[in-house]
């Protein structure tokens, strides 16, 4: 039968939404968060349950249909859709339940962190997430997951106690710590390589209900001292304490002083998760640091500051991106980050620095699939821009930026920060634990049935 019969033929069966190319929907369902990306599937299943999940699997296994999973559909190198297959839209399933005494959560694969951090907060609760309320946490927690809280709590993977699963055969399996282990240890790090999560199961902690919310905006000429002051106010930080060190174009509107409007800043971006007196004590230095055009410190709601960055990372626009660890900030790590952003080629562009370190560090390097543990901090070099045009100057830009920086860095990448046209370093973002994650993949998906992600061949 024609692809197009066979997937006619699906949606009369398929219990979710079935969106095929004739209806209206068709063109919401497929675009990503990353407007670069432009494909067009043969259908979209949106799933509700397991058991469409399985469905959709088990229909695309036997018709030799290419699979795409879809969570938050933040993926920078687009691999949630993918053209004439079937994309599995898990966003249906968004469900969160709390268990305040346990203080655990549920929260089924295709929850936002938005939606996740907002129920968890009514408990008084959190675990680290990433910084943007749009991310899929589906892909989020597969990769590793980074954020305000990972210095104190560790990595998102760190507070993952079990994950049901459905697999390439289209079965739903359990995997934590006592059953099928070898599949827990490769989820927590290894990505979208080894089945569909359809739900988590968190470990939570007590955050909030409000953080300490500190920034400081320095002219671009004052970013050597900016720096070199951050590489030793990060070495002593208490772990509550999250500060980024951020390149970005001044927003053009208040309170930003007209004169610095559209220039380059060197700014830090901080949150402290802990008690509220003492954070205030622990970010006296960076506070009274330098000479700020704009600095504040605030009491903000954890929601609130989990979705600050969301206005300067629209759906729609153009994103690329390149990303490096890097195990410290050297003389000339900071001379090449400085010449590299003075000229910031599109409006949303920002380069910035997070800080590891902390729980992250403490982990035991064997718990999970993630093997950058001990870099200090992940660089991110993050170009924005709506006009296709200027597609070129933009991705020149980062790449000669990231190549600038190779030889400050350790040569590992995080798998959720890789782009499309980076295959050759996917070895590098699993990095020791590649051999490792291919055997797991071998015994769960010999045949590379899920494949649209930065893909784990099976061997060994
Ligand atoms: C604006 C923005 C901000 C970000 N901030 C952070 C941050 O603060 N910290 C951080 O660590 N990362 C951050 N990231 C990176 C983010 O973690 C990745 O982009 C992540 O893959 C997004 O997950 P998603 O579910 O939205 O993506 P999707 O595009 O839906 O999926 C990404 C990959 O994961 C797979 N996948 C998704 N869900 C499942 C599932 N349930 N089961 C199996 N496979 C699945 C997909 O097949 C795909 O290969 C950010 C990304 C963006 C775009």
């Amino acid at each position: 039968m024609e692809n197009k019969a066979v997937f006619k033929e699906f949606a009369t069966e398929f219990r979710g939404e079935m969106i095929l190319p004739e209806d209206d929907q068709y063109d919401a369902a497929r675009q990503l968060w990353n407007g670069l990306y432009d494909r067009y599937p043969a259908g979209v299943a949106r799933c509700e349950s397991p058991q469409e999940v399985i469905a959709a699997v088990n229909f695309a296994r036997e018709n030799d249909v290419m699979v795409a999973v879809k969570g938050g559909g933040h993926d920078y190198a687009g691999n949630s859709v993918c053209n004439d297959g079937l994309v599995i839209d898990l966003s249906p399933m968004h469900k969160v339940e709390v268990d305040e005494h346990q203080k655990t959560a549920r929260v089924e694969g295709g929850a936002t962190v938005g939606q996740f951090d907002a129920k968890a907060q009514k408990y008084g609760l959190a675990t680290t997430t990433g910084t943007a309320s749009n991310i899929g946490i589906g892909g989020l927690a597969l990769g590793g997951g980074s954020g305000y809280l990972s210095r104190r709590f560790g990595m998102t993977i760190d507070n993952v106690l079990s994950v049901d699963i459905v697999t390439a055969e289209g079965n739903l399996v359990k995997a934590n710590e006592s059953e099928n282990e070898d599949l827990f240890w490769a989820v927590r790090g290894g990505g979208g390589n080894f089945g569909i999560v359809t739900a988590f199961k968190f470990k939570l902690h007590e955050v909030g209900p409000e953080v300490l919310s500190f920034q400081a905006y320095f002219p671009y000429e004052d970013s050597g001292l900016v720096l070199q002051f951050y590489r030793e106010f990060m070495r002593k930080a208490p772990d509550e304490l999250s500060c980024y060190a951020f390149f970005l174009k001044v927003p053009p509107v208040e309170p930003f002083p007209p004169e610095y409007h559209g220039k380059t800043t060197c700014a830090f971006i901080a949150c402290h998760s802990g008690n509220p007196e003492k954070g205030r004590a622990e970010l006296q230095s960076l506070k009274t640091f330098g000479n700020p055009f704009l600095s504040f410190i605030q009491p903000m709601e954890y929601t609130a500051i989990q979705k600050s960055f969301d206005a300067g990372m629209p759906k729609g626009l153009r994103w690329f991106t390149r990303a490096h660890y890097l195990d410290k900030l050297s003389d000339t790590a900071i001379e090449t980050l400085i010449k590299n952003t003075e000229l910031l080629p599109g409006p949303f562009t920002v380069a910035y620095l997070e800080p590891m370190g902390g729980e992250v560090n403490r982990v035991d390097l064997a718990a999970t699939a993630f093997p950058h543990r001990d870099a200090a901090y992940s660089l991110h070099i993050f170009p924005g821009w709506d006009d296709p045009s200027k597609d070129g100057e933009n991705i020149k830009w980062a790449k000669e930026f990231s190549r600038a920086m190779q030889i400050e860095a350790t040569g590992g990448v995080y798998v959720n920060l890789l782009s499309q046209d980076e295959k050759e370093r996917v070895k590098a973002a699993y990095g020791e634990n590649y051999d490792r994650l291919a055997r797991v993949k071998r015994k769960w998906d010999p045949d590379n049935f899920f494949s649209m992600n930065h893909n784990i061949v099976p061997e060994g």
